[in-house]
């Protein structure tokens, strides 16, 4: 008989079990605690869009929808694209289902996103973001609930040790058009320097220059000018009630003027919190306003500002959380106590106490097997009932529990 080949994962995947994948439910249990105590409401969004969701608002520019995006025909001959970001179909949900009268609208959500990219550490084609977004606020206030936010998960998750805070304006509308103007009219005074790919944004989109990471463009870059020149009074003011707030909230920050986001429907507030502890990819958490997005999208002119980390990378960076470890193990030492221990052990989760039993194997070994799993106690069944309890560790609730037994 031919021998039957196991399928292998797709590249750019990732199986998580054990501590892999407690730090990963350890960051998102600590989002969601963190999000109900700002208020935010959670969102459950489909994993596939038609692909003009992503088309339209990222625009076809950008190395995610020219390069990333798992694009296909579904057997109805729809063009169907799995999300490689968030924000474009929190865009779409807010369109389609009339959410304009829960405006302003705080929401987050998190769940796997797909961009066709070369997998290597820390970067999968599957990979997992949190995400907060606030929709329908003009208000710098908006921008500073979400940055104040997202520094408290950092310091609940204990990584804010070596994350700084990068953050930067964009302007309104008519600042960033006169300052993208000088930068084209710059970069092509610096033909001759730039990077291939730098010169194919040249004329689309000429802000992704200055966070080129390519070392021919890092000189032109710097040397470029400055959004400050360009910043309307009414987009100094914005920028300056940013930091006033954050400063309010004891939240530090540094200006980055080279931090863009290339996308035309972004203003004013652009951020990140960077780390070195990552090597290349530093970015832990990064987002912006998007005031220009819905419309672009079709729906009315509205206002919104959010952010998005990726989940691998924070957990990589969190303390590992205590290991798993339940309240009470049950050690079955004659099959005839079964029913006395099937029972015990629903009495026991029933009261919010975590159990499990070790009911299989030689009975002599199950003591010690019960022991290599470490839990708080150990609670030894027969056909008599509970009979005995080794207890390294005190569980008040348990012991409690046990004396309602007696
Ligand atoms: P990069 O410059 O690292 O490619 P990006 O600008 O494409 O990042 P965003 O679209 O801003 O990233 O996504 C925000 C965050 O999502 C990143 O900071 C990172 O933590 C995470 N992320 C993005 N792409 C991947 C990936 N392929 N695998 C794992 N995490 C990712
Ligand atoms: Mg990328």
């Amino acid at each position: 008989m031919a021998k039957i080949q196991t399928p292998q994962p797709v590249r750019g995947t990732q199986d998580m079990f054990g501590e892999t994948e407690e730090r990963f439910a350890h960051v998102v249990a600590t989002f969601e605690r963190v999000r109900r105590l700002y208020g935010f409401k959670g969102l459950q969004l489909p994993v596939i869009e038609p692909t003009a969701v992503f088309a339209r608002s990222l625009g076809e520019a950008t190395d995610v929808v020219s390069k990333e995006m798992y694009t296909f025909e579904d057997r109805g001959g729809d063009s169907i694209t799995l999300r490689p970001e968030f924000t474009a179909g929190i865009a779409r949900a807010y369109l389609t289902n009339g959410w304009q009268q829960h405006a302003p609208m705080k929401v987050t959500t998190h769940g796997p996103l797909f961009r066709y990219e070369r997998p290597q550490k820390g970067r999968y084609r599957q990979f997992h973001q949190i995400d907060a977004e606030i929709i329908g606020a003009a208000e710098p206030a908006a921008d500073v609930e979400l940055l104040v936010m997202a520094d408290q998960l950092l310091h609940e998750l204990g990584i804010k040790d070596g994350v700084t805070l990068e953050l930067n304006t964009l302007g309104d509308a008519a600042s960033r058009d006169a300052w993208r103007a000088a930068l084209i009219a710059y970069f092509n005074d610096h033909k001759d320097v730039l990077s291939e790919d730098s010169l194919s944004r040249l004329e689309k989109n000429p802000l992704r220059i200055l966070d080129s990471k390519d070392p021919d463009d890092r000189g032109v870059a710097h040397a470029a000018p400055k959004i400050d020149e360009f910043l309307s009074a009414e987009a100094q003011d914005f920028f300056g009630a940013v930091t006033a707030g954050l400063d309010a909230a004891g939240v530090a920050w540094t200006r980055n003027a080279k931090l863009v986001r290339g996308l035309d429907y972004y203003r004013h507030t652009a951020f990140e919190f960077t780390t070195d502890r990552l090597g290349a990819q530093g970015t832990v958490l990064g987002g912006g306003r998007y005031d220009g997005l819905i419309e672009n999208l079709g729906g009315l002119a509205t206002p919104a500002v959010g952010w998005a980390a990726g989940i691998e990378r924070l957990a990589m960076l969190v303390d590992v959380p205590s290991g798993f470890q339940l309240d009470a193990m049950i050690v079955l030492e004659n099959d005839a106590g079964v029913r006395q221990a099937i029972s015990l052990l629903r009495q026991l989760r029933s009261a919010g106490i975590s159990a499990d039993m070790i009911a299989s194997g030689s009975p002599k070994k199950r003591y010690d097997k019960a022991v290599r799993h470490n839990p708080l106690a150990i609670l030894r069944v027969n056909e008599n009932g509970y009979y005995g309890l080794s207890s390294e560790g005190e569980n008040p609730r348990l012991v409690a529990f046990l004396k309602t037994l007696a």
